[in-house]
């Protein structure tokens, strides 16, 4: 390949300008640390209401695109804006499909027209690339929500013939959300149902997936950690699409993601009322104080192990893990900060424990990125016991901010997490395998019990202090599969 490497990067959310999730901070990142390696990457993002009101700078780049979608096409208005690592992002506006208050939904469920609005975006983020002349050597996609690209990609070449011969990335975030989508609206994406809908194709279980679309036509397919790309081939964990990522084993990669450290590290961040790091970890008990104060703890017990818990409410989390023990862990005295936004019947058990134990557990309902970090700072022990887990950000963050993980081995979780060994002083946080709440329960004892040990605790916050999943490992890693694509 002669020149510089170019490559399109789509993504349906960038931190900092729209995030519901892991996926946020991956697309924030790895642009920027793919630059570091002289790639000229451009990322294509939805102009979201969120994004408007975050009050970015950007500019006009094109004005009047004409998207396809369906039988018709539909205008749309092109911003460029930039962030620190000086990527430029386009920023695809359409105030009918996404200035709306959330990204993909709202309490009643998903927007009804999720189709549109996505095959929107991915043709829109084709029609950029071209307007503005830019032929990427490869198109990185992530999730369902730009799946459809690889498909069109595949499309007969009046589809997109600027973009012939170039090869997709797609990466699977979260096999749980898998883009399904009544089949009677195929014709919104434009492909024939001959060639696409069909087992082989997009067609699953008689509906269509844009998930499945990503999997079955890109030239690789990644996942965000070794462990989770095998967990995904099998029926416990592949949520039905285990028989195709059989089929495209050979082409599938686990790529673990990797840690924004310019945003998550104790010794610069702007969010905690004192910074800290290994070397000088002070600062970790007046954060400590202060989220107790925050929260309403019963500062009594700032000796005793508070426990942290940021998440998505959702059964994957293994919520449901941590309400069945909580009693027994609160019978420890300790204290437990929860932050979390999502499913309501989580909300409610939360909300009923709080209620109970007013001066135990602080509970915040919401999405809240500073005190996201005050938590990361001022815990002890931090809890993850993800029924899966892809890759999971939140351990890499509470390793580096010294709050050791107790966390179930899957996933992401199990490439990142070793389980203490006092004897050889080995080890970053605590692990349990069944998904079981005894399992869970014999884990947190377990941390707890050394937590008594200062020595033996100070072993391990050192330890996991020391981790580094800087995004520089990963970059290279998707650096070196870009690069086995275009060999080809
Ligand atoms: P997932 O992508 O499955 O939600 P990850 O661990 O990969 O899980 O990433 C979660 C990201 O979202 C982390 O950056 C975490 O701090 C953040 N997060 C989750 N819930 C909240 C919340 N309620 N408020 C603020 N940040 C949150």
């Amino acid at each position: 390949m002669a020149g510089q490497m170019k490559v399109l990067f789509l993504s349906p959310e960038v931190v900092p300008f729209a995030k519901t999730g892991g996926l946020a901070d991956v697309a924030g990142a790895l642009p920027g640390a793919l630059k570091r390696l002289a790639v000229d990457v451009r990322l294509v993002l939805p102009l979201y209401r969120m994004v408007r009101e975050g009050g970015f700078e950007s500019r006009p780049l094109l004005k009047d695109v004409e998207v396809p979608l369906g039988s018709f096409g539909l205008k749309a208005v092109i911003l460029e804006t930039k962030v620190d690592d000086g990527v430029p992002i386009y920023l695809v506006e359409r105030e009918d499909m996404y200035d709306r208050p959330n990204l993909y939904g709202d309490a009643m469920g998903d927007y009804y027209d999720n189709l549109e609005r996505f095959t929107f975006f991915a043709r829109a983020a084709l029609r950029v690339a071209e307007s503005i002349d830019f032929r990427p050597n490869l198109i990185h996609c992530h999730d369902w929500q730009t799946g459809l690209v690889p498909a069109l990609l595949q499309a007969p070449p009046k589809q997109a013939p600027f973009f012939r011969g170039i090869p997709t990335v797609f990466t699977i975030h979260n096999l749980g959300y898998q883009g399904l989508f009544l089949e009677e609206k195929l014709p919104v994406t434009g492909l024939s149902r001959e060639a696409f809908f069909r087992p082989e194709g997009l067609e699953y279980w008689g509906k269509i997936s844009l998930l499945k679309a990503g999997i079955v036509y890109s030239q690789a397919i990644t996942t965000v950690s070794p462990t989770y790309a095998r967990e995904i081939q099998t029926s416990e964990f592949g949520l039905g699409m285990e028989g195709i990522l059989r089929h495209r084993k050979a082409s599938l990669h686990g790529i673990l993601n990797g840690a924004d450290y310019r945003t998550w590290d104790p010794s610069r961040d702007e969010h905690l009322p004192q910074r800290y790091s290994v070397k000088k970890v002070e600062g970790k008990h007046q954060c400590k104080k202060d989220l107790m104060r925050e929260m309403g703890l019963d500062l009594s017990l700032r000796d005793r192990p508070l426990f942290g818990m940021v998440s998505r409410l959702d059964k994957q989390k293994g919520l449901d893990l941590l309400v069945e023990i909580l009693e027994d862990i609160l019978s420890m005295d300790v204290g437990l900060v929860i932050l979390g936004s999502g499913e309501e019947q989580i909300q409610e058990s939360l909300q009923q424990a709080a209620v109970r134990h007013p001066k135990r557990i602080g509970l915040k309902l919401g999405f809240d990125e500073a005190l996201a970090h005050r938590i990361m700072a001022g815990a002890d022990i931090f809890l993850i016991p993800s029924r899966y887990e892809p890759c999971g950000l939140t351990q890499m963050y509470a390793l580096k901010y010294g709050t050791v993980p107790v966390v179930r081995a899957t996933g992401g979780l199990e490439d990142t997490i070793v389980t203490f060994d006092p004897r050889r002083g080995t080890g970053n946080g605590f692990k349990f395998r069944d998904y079981d709440p005894d399992a869970f329960l014999g884990a947190i004892r377990k941390a707890v019990e050394y937590f008594q040990d200062s020595k033996r605790w100070e072993k391990v916050v050192t330890n996991a202090m020391g981790a580094d999943f800087s995004w520089d490992r990963s970059a290279r890693a998707y650096l070196d599969l870009y690069k086995s694509l275009l060999r080809r």
